[in-house]
């Protein structure tokens, strides 16, 4: 838990999110501001500011995350298949376009065209 850190307090249910999973590593939640039909938010329990930050101890628990934004994928209408599928993003640091300093994955998905920051890598 880090002070002042909006996503530790959405963590710790002291500020409210439309939450649609949570277990005792990771949170998943609507972003407040949408940018494509389905836009989740997947933290770690645990404050770490960014992928900048992490190290080869920390791939364990990185990696059960990936597999994590996957299946929250599926559950939340992301569509399957080729024709389906979804963008996860990680925005690290100022050049990565980073506002909120606690990692976590964009899971964005949904029928195109999106609209918006996240409709295109660039
Ligand atoms: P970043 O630019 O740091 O990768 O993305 C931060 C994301 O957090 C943005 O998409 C923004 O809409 C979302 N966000 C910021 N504050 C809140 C909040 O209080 N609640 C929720 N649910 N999302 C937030
Ligand atoms: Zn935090």
């Amino acid at each position: 838990m880090s002070e002042n850190c909006i996503f530790c307090k959405i963590a710790q249910g002291s500020i409210p999110a439309r939450k649609v999973y949570e277990d005792d590593e990771f949170v998943c939640f609507h972003d407040i501001s949408p940018a494509a039909p389905v836009h989740l938010l997947l933290i770690p329990r645990k404050h770490v500011v960014s992928l900048q930050n992490v190290t080869p101890e920390d791939s364990h628990w990185l990696g059960r995350m990936v597999a994590l934004a996957c299946r929250l994928a599926a559950e939340n209408g992301c569509r399957p298949g080729p024709q389906g599928g979804f963008r996860l993003v990680a925005n690290a640091g100022a050049d990565g376009g980073q506002e909120v300093h606690h990692l976590h994955f964009h899971i964005l998905g949904g029928e195109r065209p999106w609209q918006g920051r996240m409709a295109a890598i660039a």
